[in-house]
């Protein structure tokens, strides 16, 4: 059996990125062991996220950033300026190779291509049984991605963000590469959430995929008509080659994802619940959790610590607004079209990102349908307060 400080199960973006910061600190002395089932050799997904200025560490292998970005819907429409942020996007294969390529210059961390069956805490340590020798490994701490969330709690919300993308190719130059479409919600949104996004990579090239907020997915060839549909009538585009295609279900939940489930166990990225209820969005934070659980490893020799009540009041505004989405109280069209409509575009995505005072949320809640958001607050209550009995 071998003993090490660190495992990192699940290799993908969560660990990457834990892994990342351990080897920027002094903990790159410490023995680390990085279990994944699979290699990361294939561009499997993009990530796209918003910051100021270039906070990141992966700002090299930004692919694509822009500061405008458009925005569609029924009532309103509007060019986005984005201030002092810009909306980024990095590909999944230059963040592994970027990543992969930094890791590998340490002798202290190790890799090994298993499934791995269990984990379990103990006194002794954290124990990981993978492959088919059912190996055992043995660590301080045990850091798992590969967790699949349940979310069943019939007193919180769980709806899905759910999107198919192509990555086209056109024969004449018709995308801006400086505007990249945020939301397009000119769509049919048959009770849901539905829109599209446009990320321009040159003026043939571009990345457009169909979005939804809802409980259920479509059957397969829905998001292909919808595609194929929003190209061609929407956009105008005929002649188009599909390069590309990207699929992918987050959850969108606010049911309770704790990150510690045992003293030597802590669950990271979507399996620790690192993912925005209210948008999907996982990326950033993952940066930001990770460099937390390193700074407290650090500082305090453990990798959690306790965040406040009022650090997490985000949680709570992320479960209205789920119950409003879930219980069709208001279309989720018209809840962005009045946040972008009244509110600086900065501005909400500083509130979207948890990185605004708690004067600056109330001025933006104050500009979204004040009845229905009510019901729904009051509703989010009642749940809380059921499911305590
Ligand atoms: C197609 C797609 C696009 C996305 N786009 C965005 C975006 O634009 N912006 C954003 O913020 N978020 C986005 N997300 C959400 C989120 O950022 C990603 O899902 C992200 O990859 C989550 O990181 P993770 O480490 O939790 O999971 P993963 O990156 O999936 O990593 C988990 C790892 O665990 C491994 N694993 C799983 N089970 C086992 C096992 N039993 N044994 C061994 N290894 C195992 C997997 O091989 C994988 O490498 C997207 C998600 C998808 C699916």
């Amino acid at each position: 059996m071998r003993r090490y400080d660190f495992i990192i199960a699940g290799g993908g973006m969560a660990g990457l990125s834990l892994a990342y910061y351990l080897n920027q600190s002094v903990l790159r002395n410490k023995s680390i062991l990085i279990i994944d089932k699979a290699e990361k050799k294939t561009n499997d997904r993009t990530w796209c996220f918003w910051e100021r200025g270039e906070r990141n560490p992966f700002e090299a292998i930004v692919y694509r950033k822009w500061q405008v970005v458009d925005f569609y819907e029924p009532t309103f429409s509007a060019q986005l300026h984005l201030g002092d942020y810009w909306y980024k996007m990095i590909r999944g294969i230059d963040f592994y190779t970027f990543v992969l390529t930094d890791l590998l210059q340490n002798p202290n961390i190790e890799f090994v291509a298993q499934t791995i069956h269990r984990i379990t805490n103990t006194p002794q340590g954290a124990f990981v049984i993978a492959g088919d020798e059912a190996t055992t490994y043995i660590a301080d701490y045990v850091f798992d991605s590969t967790y699949t969330l349940k979310l069943t709690d019939p007193h919180r919300h769980n709806l899905l963000q759910h999107f198919k993308g192509w990555e086209i190719e056109t024969d004449q130059p018709v995308f801006d590469v400086n505007r990249a479409t945020l939301m397009d919600f000119r769509v049919f949104q048959d009770n849901d959430s539905r829109f599209f996004y446009i990320l321009p990579l040159s003026p043939t090239r571009a990345l457009v995929e169909y979005t939804l907020f809802s409980d259920k997915l479509l059957p397969p060839e829905a998001y292909v008509d919808q595609l194929t549909h929003y190209l061609q009538h929407t956009i105008g585009l005929t002649g188009y080659t599909i390069l590309h295609e990207e699929f992918g279900v987050i959850p969108m939940t606010d049911e309770p994802t704790p990150e510690r489930v045992g003293k030597r166990i802590i669950r990271i990225g979507t399996a620790g619940g690192y993912t925005k209820a209210s948008t999907g969005y996982t990326f950033v934070r993952t940066q930001r959790f990770t460099q937390e659980i390193v700074g407290n490893l650090l500082t305090i020799g453990k990798p959690l610590k306790k965040r406040s009540l009022f650090r997490r009041r985000h949680r709570l505004y992320d479960s209205i607004l789920l119950n409003v989405l879930a219980n069709h109280r208001y279309p989720g069209s018209e809840v962005f079209a009045q946040l972008f409509r009244r509110n600086e575009p900065a501005q909400v995505l500083a509130f979207l990102d948890e990185d605004t005072t708690f004067q600056e949320e109330l001025k933006i809640m104050s500009t979204v349908p004040l009845g229905q958001f009510t019901v729904a607050a009051l509703d989010v209550f009642r749940k809380r307060v059921l499911s305590l009995i």
